[in-house]
């Protein structure tokens, strides 16, 4: 068996292309234009080609981005003060603080400080209820990417076992939280997974990972998921990002778990794009979301 590539750079190019289409529509109706504040401390290279990532793509989808770059000494309250501000600046649809952060802030702190309705990553406790409870304001970006991806691809899981591993407050744990609800939006068809969530401390790995017709891996570590560990004809999803030799891999073994998977993300080129793109996704909604005067709950 030769796997299905799932081609998440075409698909977010694609989704990209729907979003500039409702911006423009928004924008056509007399309504501000969406903007996305992104807060970048220090100087990690990584994190700069990220948020460049992130403003090159809202200003392609017609939108503004705003970038705030702060010194890697700047203190915890500092940055507290700079998000009181733009959570108040009617200006600013979205707000995102670019991780990590310097290990001398409080990033917990600081997440909590971003407005609810700001909080497009969807990290606030409340939308992070929201999610669980079945009613999201934002789907996280990465997780949302998984399964518009799946979507995209026609590729059901509802009934079917998905396990995934990390259970990471940003990619694993909302994507569990988000496959096992009733309906999403996508459809019953794109829900209503059997759910295992599998992280460092889980026994037996490779036998949970072998009963998975859908296998996220989602951990930060190269080869983790070899062929041995995934059974015949499942999907396979690599969520992680690792730079080995300067070359960007996933955290699957991708030539021989290839071999035996019905369909598998590449790295680079999978889940990567399609994150920036639900971004784009969430500033939008949260820009029309404040037009509405919607309230923190
Ligand atoms: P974290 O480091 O926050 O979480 C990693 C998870 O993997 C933890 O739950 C950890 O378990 C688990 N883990 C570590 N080692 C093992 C092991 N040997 N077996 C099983 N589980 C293990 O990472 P993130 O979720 O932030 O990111 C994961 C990967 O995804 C990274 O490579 C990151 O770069 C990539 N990523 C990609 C994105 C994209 O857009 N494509 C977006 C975000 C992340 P424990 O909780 O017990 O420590």
């Amino acid at each position: 068996m030769t796997a299905t590539v799932l081609d998440g750079k075409s698909t977010a190019s694609d989704l990209r292309e729907t979003i500039a289409e409702e911006v423009h529509q928004w924008l056509e109706q007399g309504h501000a234009r969406p903007t996305l504040a992104a807060v970048l401390v220090g100087d990690d290279p990584a994190s700069q080609v990220y948020v460049r990532n992130k403003e090159r793509a809202c200003e392609k989808a017609g939108m503004h981005s705003r970038l705030i770059r702060k010194p890697a000494d700047t203190t915890t309250a500092q940055l507290l003060e700079l998000l009181q501000e733009l959570n108040g600046d009617p200006a600013v649809h979205g707000i995102l603080v670019q991780l990590p952060l310097p290990a001398s802030i409080n990033t917990q702190q600081v997440l909590d400080a971003v407005s609810p309705l700001k909080d497009v990553d969807a990290f606030a406790p409340e939308n992070v209820g929201l999610l669980v409870q079945g009613r999201p304001r934002y789907l996280p970006c990465t997780p949302h990417g998984v399964i518009q991806l799946l979507v995209k691809y026609g590729l059901e899981f509802a009934g079917k076992h998905v396990v995934i591993v990390g259970r990471s407050d940003i990619v694993g744990k909302p994507l569990a939280n988000m496959m096992v609800q009733r309906d999403l939006g996508f459809g019953p068809q794109f829900a209503n997974a059997t759910v295992t969530l599998c992280h460092s401390q889980s026994e037996n790995l490779a036998a949970i990972t072998r009963t998975a017709d859908v296998l996220v891996a989602a951990v930060g570590r190269p080869c983790l998921i070899t062929a041995d560990m995934v059974k015949l004809g499942s999907i396979v999803i690599d969520v992680g990002i690792n730079r080995v030799n300067d070359k960007l891999v996933g955290d699957v073994d991708y030539t021989p778990v290839s071999e035996l998977a019905a369909a598998i993300t590449p790295v680079p080129g999978g889940i990567g794009p399609l994150t920036i793109a639900m971004l784009l996704r969430n500033t939008l909604t949260a820009c029309q979301l404040q037009a509405q005067g919607q309230q923190a709950k």
